[in-house]
Order: C-alpha cells, then sequence, then structure tokens
C-alpha cells in the first residue's frame, strides 16, 4: 500500500481524502495556494506544500509544482480530488511517467469519456441507451438546423467539451436555434478554449439518475445503485438523493446492471459516474464522470462503504474482495449542498467565519473544512459544506434532514443553507415528485 499520497486540492473534498488516508495510515501531503494556506486540510495533513497563488492556472492546475510537490515530499501517489485536474488526461499520464500513481482511472478512459461525443459513441457500442440526437459534433448552423427538424424541437445545444453546465443553450424552434448555436459555442469557446457543439432532443421533465460504479483492475465490477439528483439550478446539483423516489427496484436493477456491465466492457478502472435523464420510464445516458463526485457520501450512507478508501485499494492493484451481491443498499440518504451564496440572489459571499456550529447526531454527516476564524476565499468554487443525512427510510431521512437543517449556524457569510429549509418543507419535495426543471420553476415563480 502507499506510504504517501498529495492531495493538490482544497476544501472539503481535499479533507474528505485526508481522512480516509488517515484510516489507512496513509500519509497525507496537500499541495496548497497561498489562499488555502490555513484551511483545515492544510492544518490536518501530515505535510503541506504551497504550490502557487491563488489563481487556479497558478497553482491547482500547475502541473509543474504539483509534480515537483510530489517529488521533494517523497509521495508515491496522487490523488487529484473532484474539479481541477482530476478529469484531465494529459495529466493523469505526466503523474504516471513521473513515477506515481494517478489516483483515477486510465487517461484513455478520462479521454474518451471527457469528450462527450466520444463518450456517447462508447457507451452506444457497449450497448447502453443515449439521448436522441446529432452523431457528432454540429458543424455549422445550417446542418444543426436539418438535424433539429429531424430529431424534433424542443432541442438542446450542448458543448463536447461541457462541464459544470457551460455552454448548453435550448432551442424551441429554428429561429431561437440560430442564436442558442451561436451563443453555445462562444460560451464553449470561452469556457473550454474548444467550441465543438453537439446536438440533442431536450427533454421535458426528466430526473437525473446516476449509477456509481467500482471496478478494479482484476476484472471485478460494482455498481452502488442510483442517485437521483434532480434538483438543479442552472444545470448544477443543489440535491442529491439515493435511493430515487422516481425508480422502481426492477428499473434499479436494470440500470444498475447495464452499467456496470459498460464499465466492464471498456475495461475501466476505478470510481466512475454513468449519468442518465430518466423519463416515462427510459433511461438515457448523457455522460460519465472519471472521477470521485461530490455526492458519493449519499452513496457511502446507504451502502456503508467508503469510496475514497475503495479508490486508493483499487488504484494500488487490490482486488475489491467483494462482488455486487454482497452490496446491501439500507435506508434513504439525502445530501443538501451548502454553497457560500446568497439564498435568494445566489451572489457569491465570501469572507470571515464569526460563528459556527455543525449538526450532528444520529445519521447526520457533515462534510465541511470550516471553522470560527476561517476566510472563505473569493478565488474558487462555492461550496463550503454538504449535510448529508441518512434514515431508515425517506420519511425518517426528511425529519432528519430538517432538524439537521435548523441545528446548522454558519455565521458571517450568507449561505443557501435557508433555500434547503424551505425545499425540506415543498410538498413536490416532500413527495419526491420533481424533475431537473423543479427548482427552476420554483425560483421563476417567486420573481
Ligand atoms: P455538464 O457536464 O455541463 O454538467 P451534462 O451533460 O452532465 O452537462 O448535463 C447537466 C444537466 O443538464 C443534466 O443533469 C440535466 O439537468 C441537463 N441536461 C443535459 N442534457 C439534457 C437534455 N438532453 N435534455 C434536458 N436536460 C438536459
Amino acid at each position: 500500500m502507499f506510504d504517501k499520497i498529495l492531495i493538490p486540492n482544497r476544501g472539503e473534498i481535499a479533507l474528505r481524502i485526508h481522512r480516509a488516508c488517515r484510516e489507512m495510515g496513509i500519509h497525507t501531503v496537500v499541495a496548497h495556494s497561498t489562499a488555502d494556506a490555513h484551511g483545515m486540510a492544510v492544518r490536518l495533513a501530515d505535510e503541506s506544500v504551497c504550490i502557487g497563488p491563488p489563481p487556479a492556472r497558478d497553482s491547482y492546475l500547475n502541473v509543474q509544482a504539483i509534480l515537483t510537490a510530489a517529488q521533494i515530499t517523497g509521495a508515491d501517489a496522487i490523488h487529484p480530488g473532484i474539479g481541477f485536474l482530476s478529469e484531465n488526461a494529459a495529466f493523469a499520464r505526466m503523474v504516471e511517467e513521473h513515477g506515481f500513481t494517478f489516483i483515477g482511472p486510465e487517461p484513455r478512459h478520462i479521454e474518451v469519456m471527457g469528450d462527450k461525443i466520444s463518450a456517447k459513441a462508447a457507451v452506444k457500442a457497449a450497448g447502453l441507451p443515449t439521448v436522441p440526437g446529432s452523431d457528432g459534433e454540429v458543424a455549422s448552423v445550417n446542418d444543426a438546423l436539418t438535424i433539429a427538424a429531424r430529431i424534433g424541437y424542443p432541442v438542446l445545444v450542448k458543448a463536447t467539451a461541457g462541464g459544470g453546465g457551460r455552454g448548453m443553450k435550448v432551442a424551441r424552434d429554428a429561429e431561437s436555434l440560430r442564436d442558442a448555436f451561436r451563443m453555445a459555442k462562444n460560451e464553449a469557446r470561452a469556457a473550454f478554449g474548444n467550441d465543438g457543439v453537439y446536438l440533442e432532443k431536450y427533454l421535458e421533465r426528466p430526473r437525473h439518475i446516476e449509477i456509481q460504479i467500482l471496478a478494479d483492475t482484476h476484472g471485478n465490477v460494482v455498481h452502488f445503485g442510483e442517485r437521483d439528483c434532480s434538483v438543479q439550478r442552472r444545470h448544477q446539483k443543489v440535491i442529491e438523493e439515493a435511493p430515487s423516489p422516481g425508480l422502481n427496484a426492477g428499473e434499479r436493477e436494470h440500470i444498475g446492471r447495464l452499467a456496470a456491465e459498460t464499465a466492464r466492457q471498456i475495461g475501466y478502472r476505478g470510481v466512475g459516474t454513468m449519468e442518465f435523464l430518466y423519463e416515462n420510464g427510459a433511461f438515457y445516458f448523457i455522460e460519465m464522470n472519471t472521477r470521485l463526485q461530490v455526492e458519493h457520501p449519499v452513496t457511502e450512507m446507504i451502502s456503508g462503504i467508503d469510496l475514497v478508501r475503495e479508490q486508493i485499494r483499487v488504484a494500488d492493484g487490490a482486488a475489491l474482495g467483494y462482488g455486487q451481491h454482497d452490496i446491501d443498499l439500507q435506508g434513504h440518504a439525502i445530501e443538501c449542498r451548502i454553497n457560500a451564496e446568497h439564498p435568494e440572489t445566489f451572489a457569491p459571499s465570501p469572507g470571515r467565519i464569526t460563528t459556527y456550529h455543525p449538526p450532528g447526531g444520529l445519521g447526520v454527516r457533515f462534510d465541511s473544512a470550516l471553522y470560527e476564524g476561517y476566510t472563505v476565499p473569493p478565488h474558487y468554487d462555492s461550496l463550503v459544506g454538504k449535510l448529508i443525512v441518512h434514515g431508515t427510510n425517506r420519511n425518517e431521512c426528511l425529519m432528519r434532514l430538517r432538524r439537521s437543517l435548523e441545528e446548522c449556524v454558519i455565521g458571517g457569510i450568507d449561505t443557501i443553507a435557508p433555500l434547503h429549509v424551505r425545499l425540506t418543507h415543498e410538498p413536490a419535495f416532500v413527495n419526491g415528485d420533481y424533475n431537473i426543471h423543479w427548482l427552476e420553476k420554483l425560483l421563476a415563480a417567486e420573481r
């Protein structure tokens, strides 16, 4: 097993990875920017190295600085965490070339899945259903118009390099498709330096259902059922839960088996998530994330399995040691993302934490790197905490979620916790009767 792992990441996820390492007896090195010198992960890690100034491109995306940090601290492996370089195939390759283990899939899988068109082609070949759309990149507005006429409006223009919901535009007719095409291209160029776009049928009322996969290097693949991540704002997840209130046991078993089989066929290694839209009893693959996900604790709460630990074990070449039949999903879990944003305007709210009381008690987990006196820097993602609650059933889970949200005190900055309090009382959420457009519509109705 590894002796030392370098974590070039920050916030709650760096802390999450440190925690798994600590329990495995692995030393940690947190590689951080100057803005994060006082971060909790830096404080708790065995060692820390500063890799650059606050802008991510100069620190968390600075490959040379990260490899140098791994070299001087004598790390065996690098865990990229979430975001930053976690889905960068070139980085994964360089890590391996420099003699370190990349804790993640093989670079070829990151590459294939990183491009949404090659990803769709790869899983389609393995037998997964995909959203009807263009068979690849769409070169011109005229091509887009022809394809849209074939698949029918509304359509969604999506960036091939997409991520974080950027470069995505809906068009309800030919007129608006001309604008959507141009806007999506501009947005994609600005966000990803790649303006390739493709077309998909826009689904009006789908749920976002994703399957957690884990594969070792000995041909063993298991899935941990689904997470329902339909509560979204601007195509970004806000609440995630498992199991989905919208699936029955047969559908769960069907899509889980298909996803695991696809991972086996492509020779995948490590943790990964296949994302689907689900509407009228049918699943449509949209993308695969070749890394740990923000919402992984939801699955951990119902499976009792530490996914980061498993990720590290399989990266080290260990066999899973269990099969699909050994995975026993129990009860219900819900995660609320606590972002440092105003709960109504969603304006970012970095700043100093003046008071802090995380919720606790039976079935409650609060993944956060916050502490009283800490200053949330303005340079990064607004996620400052994740409240994950487990109960024997969805009702108990909801009750527990409401009571934990009531206990949660994060003073000095705005967070979206008050929005979560409201959502947990909304009849549609309480009944599990929501889809990916529900939250946007709810918020729009109040404006
Ligand atoms: P990104 O990588 O930018 O997150 P995804 O392809 O994962 O993009 O899509 C993000 C979200 O956008 C989905 O969870 C869903 O809410 C919405 N979305 C994506 N494709 C479609 C579609 N064809 N129809 C309706 N909504 C979609």
